[in-house]
């Protein structure tokens, strides 16, 4: 089943995006909501989603609820949300699997020309996902929003902000700072973005990887409407550390680093014993310098052994995440204009 979606996300759609805008009929915006246990805010989000697509008549709309297993009585509320609103469809996971697989089960299940990814709690304000639609009927491809400032608490807002520019510097890919998950996908990038069939998620990451014309619009991040944070302390941990291991080999480099310097010491370690025994044999003690030498030896060479099963470990990784080894945004051919 994976296999097939991954082998119809490969097959380049020449221009799609742009099929629905050229034949004048309305382009489809999907949105994707995941929600988990929003059931004091969610009505009124939807309300303040509805009012803002409704000044943007020229457009279709989707919106792909995603329950993520709440616990609170949310799946009632959006039954009846469902009810009162044709474009609306909710999927309902069987327990909670986390914000980014419920963001990537509505991306599968998105089909809009345009599919906007959005927070339900009000902190991705509705009215700025208009903004995001213009950039891409600019011509992006892609448009993260990002914060200018964010009602957090102070505690979230200085781990937030360290966390982001720790990321850019050691991933190998360029992933923006201060981007959450509320952003804007064209078609293709959507189908793409599928492909990516990775356990460990770690989805602004996988955006940024995957190239596309990529652009930015600022907006400052409200405060939670209802409810609390879904992201304790234990969850945030969680993803920045896929964040990390997801786009970085960088902790496994740092293991040959030590590795070497380990070695580097011991030699320094097993000259000195060995000096001490020849020349002052008199103040060392019997045994220690076989001791040492044995022990220092042993050590850097088990650190070094450990960077270099690192190194394959490394690879495998890369190898186990399958990831789309290249993204064709379109082929030409001559017969086309
Ligand atoms: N969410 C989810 N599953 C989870 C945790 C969160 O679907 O396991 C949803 C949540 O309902 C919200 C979004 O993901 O729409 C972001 O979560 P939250 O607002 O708690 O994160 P924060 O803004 O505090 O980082
Ligand atoms: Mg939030």
């Amino acid at each position: 089943m994976a296999d097939t979606m991954r082998q119809q996300a490969r097959v380049p759609v020449p221009q799609q995006q742009r099929r629905a805008i050229d034949e004048g009929a309305p382009p489809l915006i999907s949105y994707v909501l995941p929600v988990y246990n929003e059931v004091a805010g969610i009505k009124r989000f939807h309300e303040e989603l509805t009012a803002a697509t409704a000044t943007r008549a020229e457009f279709d709309y989707e919106f792909v609820y995603v329950n993520d297993g709440s616990s609170d009585g949310s799946l009632g509320v959006l039954k009846d949300v469902a009810k009162n609103d044709p474009r609306v469809r909710v999927m309902d996971f069987a327990r909670n699997f986390g914000h980014q697989i419920a963001i990537t089960a509505g991306l599968d299940h998105a089909s809009g020309d345009a599919v906007i990814v959005m927070d339900t709690d009000l902190q991705d304000p509705p009215r700025v996902s208009l903004d995001l639609i213009d950039a891409w009927l600019d011509g992006a491809e892609i448009v993260s929003a990002r914060r200018r400032t964010r009602r957090d608490t102070p505690f979230k807002r200085a781990t937030a902000h360290t966390y982001y520019r720790v990321l850019r510097r050691c991933a190998e890919v360029d992933i923006p700072v201060d981007t959450g998950d509320f952003r804007l996908l064209d078609r293709r990038a959507a189908e793409e973005l599928r492909g990516f069939r990775e356990r460990s998620r770690f989805i602004r990451g996988m955006v940024a990887s995957m190239g596309f014309e990529q652009r930015e619009v600022l907006f400052d991040r409200d405060e939670r409407v209802a409810g609390e944070t879904k992201y304790p302390m234990r969850k945030m941990l969680r993803l920045a550390a896929d964040g990390v291991t997801s786009f970085s080999t960088v902790p496994l480099k740092l293991i040959t680093r030590i590795g070497f310097i380990t070695l580097v010491l011991a030699m320094l370690g097993i000259v000195y014993a060995v000096a001490l025994r020849l020349f002052f044999p008199a103040i060392t003690v019997s045994g220690w310098t076989m001791l040492m030498v044995a022990m220092l030896f042993l050590g850097g060479l088990q650190m070094l052994s450990l960077g270099v099963i690192g190194s394959y470990v490394g690879r495998i990784y890369h190898e186990v995440q399958q990831r789309p080894l290249y993204i064709v945004r379109n082929v030409i051919s001559h017969d086309e204009d």
